[in-house]
């Protein structure tokens, strides 16, 4: 679908405006915000210039899509390369998942696994995912609680998780793959340090990079059989 001029001209502002602050720096970073509507991933009453400035939106159930200099820390920060295996944990909307696709498709190519644990925003952020137009980014999307990973897919090269964990996340480092990069945002709800750590030779390496807010992980024990996939 074409977008329209209005949307396309407030997309490159923001983008702009994040790369004059120095908070974008990724060429791959700059395509893919440039080129996901945001407004598709909103509630439907969001106006398109609210969906445009850099805050969190609302997407139902409690819970939020991040401030797109947030997304943007954590793509230029993933360090992503051609044929990367990435996992995200909290699929949402499916907005920070089609920028994540789209700057694996900019590179080159990849494989996205995302694991949402509300089957509703799971249900509709397939439904917008499935439109994105790439042969060279694999996807593929579960229902299941994020906090154990997605052992059967392991290992990743890159693992982000969009809601704050309290525990460190040890299932998920076992998960990383040599040279791997992990981000995270850790500490209670309200203000917590997002947290970068890269694994060599099966030795993790933690670095705190800033504060962040984020929606805290779920912690309910629901299980699904049936994991979906896309
Ligand atoms: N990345 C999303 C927004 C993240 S909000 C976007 O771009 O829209 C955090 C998401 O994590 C929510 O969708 C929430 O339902 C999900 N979540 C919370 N706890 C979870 C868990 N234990 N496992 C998987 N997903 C979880």
């Amino acid at each position: 679908m074409v977008s329209s001029a209005e949307s396309r001209d407030l997309r490159s502002k923001l983008v702009n405006n994040l790369i004059r602050e120095s908070i974008l720096k990724r060429d791959y970073t700059k395509h893919a915000l440039l080129n996901v509507e945001r407004e598709r991933y909103a509630e439907p009453a969001t106006s398109l210039e609210e969906c445009y400035s850099d805050v969190p939106l609302r997407i139902g159930s409690n819970q939020t899509i991040s401030a797109p200099h947030m997304v943007a820390i954590f793509l230029d920060e993933l360090e992503l390369r051609q044929g990367v295996k990435v996992l995200e944990i909290g699929t949402g909307s499916g907005y920070h998942a089609a920028v994540t696709m789209t700057a694996l498709d900019y590179l080159g190519g990849g494989e996205l696994c995302s694991v949402e644990i509300d089957p509703d925003l799971l249900n509709n952020a397939r439904r917008r995912l499935e439109m994105i137009q790439t042969e060279k980014v694999a996807l593929r999307l579960y229902l299941r609680d994020g906090y154990y990973g997605l052992p059967e897919q392991a290992p990743f090269d890159r693992i982000y998780v969009t809601a704050s964990i309290t525990e460190k996340p040890h299932k998920l480092y076992e998960q990383l793959a040599n040279k791997g990069v992990m981000l995270y945002p850790f500490g209670l709800p309200g203000v917590q340090e997002l947290i970068k750590a890269t694994k060599e030779d099966g030795r993790i390496s933690e670095s705190r990079l800033m504060l962040c807010s984020f929606v805290s992980l779920r912690r309910k024990i629901y299980w699904h059989d049936d994991s979906q996939t896309v």
